[in-house]
C-alpha cells in the first residue's frame, strides 16, 4: 500500500504506528452554512480511504471535527437572532444529511471544538510556557521566528512569506507571520481562559483535539489542498514545538473542484450546495471518484450528466446479472475463481494500493461490467455471472457506491414466468405488456 505523503512529497509505503490500526483525522467543516460540492470531495474520498483500509482488515479510527465556534458562526447568529449553538446544531444536522446523500458514513467520531475547550486552553498554556507563544492584551500568538523549519509542509520559507505578507494593521504581533492561538472577543460566545475571555484560533483546535483523542501522533491527516497553508502548516508548527512530531506520519491532500474552469466562490456566483444538486447522488460520487484525488476536477453539468448515465448503466448490468442468477434453477452458490474476473480484481486492488487511485479502480469496475454484459448474453454462464456479481459487490462496497437494489421478489419472479409462458403460448399482447413492466424494473 503506497501513499503520496505531502509532507515529504514522496510516494511512500504505508506503515501504521500500531499494528492493524489506522488512526486518521480529516478536518471537518465550520458549521455556519450548507456545504458546497467542492467540500463533498474530501467527504467522499476519505470515506473511501477508510473503506479500503477496512477491506484490508485494518481497524480504522476515523475522526473529523466540527468547528462550532468561529467569527462566521457568530455573525450568522447575530443576523438570524439565534444563539451560536442553534446555528451550529442546524448546520451539523444539515452536514450529516449531505454526508449521507453522497453515500459516506456518518458513523465516526466527530468532536466539537466547544467540547474540547479545556484541552485547547491547556495546549496553548504549554506553548506559552515553552516560550513558543506570547500574550498581548488578551490575545495569544504563536512565535513563528522560533521554529527553524516553518514552511516544511507547504514548501514555503519564512523570507518569502514575510516579503509576500501584506502590511498588517495589527501591530501587536512581533512578526506578521505569527498566528493567533487565542483571540480576545467582545461579541458572541466566549470562554474563560488564563488570558481573559475569548475563543481559540482555528489552527490550535484541530491539533489539540488530535492530541486529546489519540494521545500522540497519528497515521494519516487529511484535508483539502486549500488547507495546506496556513492551517496544516500551523498545526505542524505547534505540534513540532510541543511534541517534536509532525502530527501525522502521512499527510494527504485532495485537489480542488472547479466549476466550468473557475474556482467555486460566492463572489463568482457559481456556488452549488450539495443539497441543491438534486440528482442521483451515486452518479455524483462516481463522478468525484473518477479523477485521482490529487488532481483537480472540473465540474460541468454535462460531465455530471455523463457519470449519472454511466452509473445507471453499471447498476443495470449488475442488477440484470443477479436477476439472471435469481431465475436460474438449482444454482450452485459456490463462487469459483474465474480467470478473467480474477485479473480484473487484481488490477482493481493494485489501483487502490497505488495511492488510492480510484480513477483506475473505476476503469476496472467498467471492465467487470463489460465482462458481465457478455456473460448475460451467453447461455449457461452461471459460475461466471456469480463470480462477476460478487466482484461487483466488493467494488461497490470499497467505493461506497450503493445500487440500492435487492434480489428478485416472489411477485417479480412469478411475473417473469408469466411472461415466459405468454411468449411460449404466442399471447403477444400479454407478453408485450409483461415485457414492458419487467423492463421498467430493469429485469429484461
Ligand atoms: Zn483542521
Amino acid at each position: 500500500m503506497k501513499i503520496y505523503n505531502t509532507l515529504t512529497n514522496k510516494l511512500e509505503t504505508f506503515k501504521p504506528i500500531h499494528k492493524n490500526t489506522v488512526n486518521m483525522y480529516v478536518c471537518g467543516p465550520t458549521v455556519y452554512n450548507y456545504i458546497q460540492i467542492g467540500n463533498a470531495r474530501p467527504v467522499i474520498f476519505f470515506d473511501v480511504v477508510r473503506r479500503y483500509f477496512e477491506h484490508l482488515g485494518y481497524t480504522v479510527n476515523f475522526v473529523s471535527n466540527f468547528t462550532d465556534i468561529d467569527d462566521k458562526i457568530i455573525t450568522k447568529a447575530l443576523e438570524e437572532e439565534k444563539t451560536e449553538m442553534e446555528i451550529a446544531n442546524q448546520f451539523i444536522e444539515a452536514f450529516h444529511k449531505d454526508v449521507e446523500r453522497v453515500g459516506s458514513s456518518t458513523k465516526y467520531l466527530a468532536p466539537r471544538v466547544t467540547e474540547y475547550m479545556s484541552s485547547i486552553i491547556a495546549y496553548i498554556e504549554r506553548l506559552v510556557k515553552k516560550d513558543f507563544a506570547y500574550q498581548i492584551d488578551g490575545d495569544v500568538y504563536f512565535r513563528v521566528s522560533k521554529m527553524k523549519d516553518y514552511g516544511i509542509l507547504s514548501g514555503r520559507n519564512v523570507e518569502d512569506l514575510t516579503s509576500g505578507a501584506r502590511v498588517e494593521i495589527n501591530d501587536k504581533k512581533e512578526n506578521p507571520l505569527d498566528f493567533t492561538l487565542w483571540k480576545k472577543t467582545d461579541v458572541g460566545l466566549k470562554f474563560p481562559s488564563p488570558w481573559g475571555e475569548g475563543r481559540p484560533g482555528w489552527h490550535t483546535e484541530c491539533v489539540a483535539m488530535i492530541e486529546d483523542i489519540f494521545g500522540g501522533p497519528i497515521d494519516i491527516h487529511g484535508g483539502g489542498a486549500d488547507l495546506m497553508f496556513p492551517h496544516h502548516e500551523n498545526e505542524i508548527a505547534q505540534n513540532h514545538a510541543l511534541n517534536h512530531n509532525f502530527v501525522a506520519n502521512y499527510w494527504m491532500h485532495n485537489g480542488f473542484l472547479n466549476i466550468n474552469d473557475q474556482k467555486m466562490s460566492k463572489s463568482e456566483g457559481n456556488y452549488i450546495f450539495v443539497k441543491d444538486l438534486d440528482v442521483d447522488y451515486m452518479g455524483f460520487r462516481l463522478f468525484t471518484l473518477s479523477t485521482y484525488y490529487r488532481s483537480p476536477i472540473n465540474f460541468t453539468d454535462a460531465l455530471l450528466e455523463n457519470y449519472i448515465t454511466e452509473w445507471q448503466k453499471l447498476k443495470r448490468t449488475y442488477t440484470q446479472a443477479f436477476y439472471k442468477l435469481d431465475l436460474a434453477e438449482q444454482l450452485d452458490e459456490s463462487v469459483l475463481p474465474i480467470e478473467a474476473v480474477e485479473t480484473i480484481k487484481t488490477n482493481f486492488m493494485a489501483a487502490m494500493d497505488n495511492d488510492f487511485n480510484t480513477a483506475n479502480a473505476i476503469t476496472e469496475l467498467q471492465n467487470i461490467a463489460k465482462y458481465t454484459n457478455q456473460k448475460i448474453r451467453q447461455k449457461d454462464q452461471y459460475s461466471e455471472l456469480l463470480a462477476a456479481v460478487k466482484t461487483f459487490e466488493t467494488f461497490f462496497a470499497i467505493l461506497g457506491l450503493d445500487p440500492k437494489t435487492s434480489r428478485m421478489s416472489k411477485a417479480i419472479k412469478s411475473m417473469y414466468y408469466e411472461w415466459a409462458d405468454a411468449r411460449k403460448n404466442k399471447e403477444y399482447d400479454k407478453a408485450d405488456r409483461l415485457r414492458e413492466a419487467l423492463s421498467q424494473k430493469g429485469i429484461l
